[in-house]
């Protein structure tokens, strides 16, 4: 395991003061790779928080390129990368940010040919993919590898949180055992909206990572930001799931 430097410690010095997190913590973040599937208006603020906390490295798994309506909340981007990959623009604005946390760019969205391989890498998995497809697959091959998933999503201005923790916690599956029939691929979307989904997202897996407080397991975190109201809803394994019904 990588020790902390002296650079590591000033540059975290604020937040090695939070009670049950520490040095010990900040080494574990330190030593610990991510994987975002997608950088948009959900894995942006993800990976940006992800920086800023210290991980050691990000990986960025997102196809295509930056358009014109990404930008109201895709905040890793900027407005000359208009037309460029989405995964190279925010790889270089995180790395402007700290360059002491490694991040890799994927130009690929997550796959049935990558899923398992990229997964691999990862310590912990944040879900930030607007299609089901992809966060299914997801959800499948993190109870297959045994790690830990944060499922992050938003519609209009509503967000869930779910905390995959594999042979724990009910998954993805169990709660959608398939796709929502209303479900529509262009969703209405204002940046803080999906930027409040990922800052809920990545404390679930820093606190699983560091042993900081208590992780969502079992619960689905929904807040309705029209009222601000949040609420932690129980959720139970389904033990006819196809994908961790076994496990
Ligand atoms: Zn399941």
């Amino acid at each position: 395991m990588n020790e902390l430097t002296d650079l590591d410690r000033a540059i975290y010095e604020w937040q090695l003061d939070v009670p049950g997190f520490g040095e010990k913590g900040q080494r574990i973040l330190r030593n610990s790779t991510a994987l975002v599937s997608r950088c948009g208006g959900l894995g942006g603020p993800i990976c940006q928080s992800l920086a800023a906390a210290g991980f050691g490295k990000i990986i960025i798994a997102h196809a295509g390129n930056l358009r014109l309506d990404d930008l109201n909340r895709q905040i890793l981007m900027r407005h000359d990368d208009v037309g460029k990959p989405r995964a190279a623009s925010a790889k270089a604005t995180l790395e402007a940010f700290n360059p002491n946390v490694e991040v890799e760019a994927i130009d690929e969205n997550i796959t049935e040919a990558n899923a398992a391989d990229l997964v691999s890498k990862a310590d912990v998995v944040f879900g930030a993919a607007p299609l089901f497809e992809e966060r299914f697959l997801m959800n499948r091959e993190c109870v297959r590898q045994g790690k830990p998933l944060i499922d992050s999503a938003m519609y209009n201005l509503e967000g869930r949180i779910i905390t995959i923790v594999p042979g724990e916690s009910a998954c993805l599956a169990c709660l959608y055992p398939e796709i929502p029939p209303n479900w529509k691929r262009r969703f209405p979307v204002i940046g803080a909206v999906s930027a409040l989904a990922a800052q809920i997202g990545v404390m679930e897996g820093i606190k699983l990572l560091a042993g900081l407080g208590t992780a969502n397991a079992n619960k689905m975190i929904y807040f309705d930001s029209a009222s601000m109201r949040f609420q932690t809803i129980a959720l139970k394994r389904n033990p006819e799931c196809e994908v961790c019904g076994g496990a």
